[in-house]
């Protein structure tokens, strides 16, 4: 972001750096309670002048004030914000985004996602809810667009591909059952660090092939555990469990159990990792300041660093 008026180089290129600004599901901790995760769903990944944003909750709010006040954010000039899914705890932090306040900021944002989900986020932030994002945008931001993702999609963005694929999410059970048209991502940057981005989802035997897809080669995967074991898997969230279970199934990808459950606390969340995660060096649980660089030159990425806020 360009508000801070520093001067200095871009950030170099070939390293990638992931970070975790909201790992919570459903709502936010507040007051902040947890040592794990306090805001909900936001996840970025950058690379020189593009920063991937995997979800839009109230991490956002956290991430686009370093964005504007961090050296190591200085040659962003795009934002590409990927949308799961119209529940609102994924795109809630919109509002709270430092660069809608910042005037003459010079970022560029594209908000992408299902059709569904970006029409409720218009019309989440539409007259009279809110003030329409558009009018926000128009002395802060350079540009803001939308776009629109279908199941199945690959697309190329700035050398970056992205690829789409249905998860299976819903609200709500029995006769009050609603489904949601929930993509999943996996992105690949052009130094080659794959994500697999699978949040808000509930494993079946009908997704477990596109499971595979999506992890096959990845270097990292986001997996929705909002409970600890599958006995409980409901509300189209997944489980600590199957989590465990694909990072069995993937040694070389680093699992990251993601969309802890609301009432779920750190112990609970611990605990849970304790038990399934036994042997597996290469599953974790997603916490909120945690950053991991890709070298492309070794193709791996580093240890996970906790950064306290
Ligand atoms: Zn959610
Ligand atoms: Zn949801």
């Amino acid at each position: 972001m360009r508000s801070n008026g520093a001067s200095g180089r871009p950030a170099p290129a070939e390293f990638v750096e992931f970070e975790i600004w909201g790992a919570r599901g459903s709502r936010s901790l507040s007051p902040p309670l947890s040592s794990i995760a306090n805001y909900t769903s936001c996840y970025s990944v950058r690379a020189g002048a593009d920063l991937f944003v995997l979800d839009g909750g109230r991490g956002l709010g956290v991430l686009s004030r370093s964005l504007s006040v961090e050296g190591r954010f200085r040659g962003v000039e795009r934002v590409h914000l990927l949308l799961s899914h119209s529940h609102m705890d994924h795109w809630e932090g919109l509002k709270d985004a430092e660069w809608f306040w910042s005037n003459g900021n010079g970022l560029e944002l594209r908000v992408l996602g299902a059709e569904e989900a970006i029409e409720t986020v218009r019309r989440g932030y539409g007259h009279p809810a809110y003030v329409p994002l558009e009018v926000l945008a128009a002395r802060t931001l350079r540009r803001l667009n939308f776009s629109t993702l279908e199941v199945g999609e690959t697309r190329r963005i700035h050398g970056w591909r992205v690829q789409t694929f249905a998860l299976n999410h819903y609200s709500g059970g029995g006769k009050n059952k609603n489904r949601l048209d929930t993509l999943g991502y996996r992105l690949r940057s052009p130094q080659g660090f794959v994500v697999a981005y699978l949040c808000d989802h509930e494993p079946s035997p009908a997704t477990a092939q596109d499971e595979e897809r999506m992890l096959e080669g990845a270097h990292l995967a986001l997996i929705d555990a909002h409970f600890a074991d599958r006995a409980q898997h409901a509300y189209g969230h997944g489980s600590q469990e199957h989590a465990a279970s694909l990072a069995r199934r993937h040694p070389e990808t680093l699992v990251l159990a993601a969309h802890h459950g609301p009432t779920h606390d750190d112990r609970a969340i611990r605990r849970a990792h304790a038990r399934h995660g036994k042997g597996l060096p290469n599953y974790a649980v997603a916490e909120e300041g945690m950053r991991l660089t890709f070298n492309p030159r070794t193709r791996r990425l580093g240890a996970p660093r906790a950064i306290s806020r």
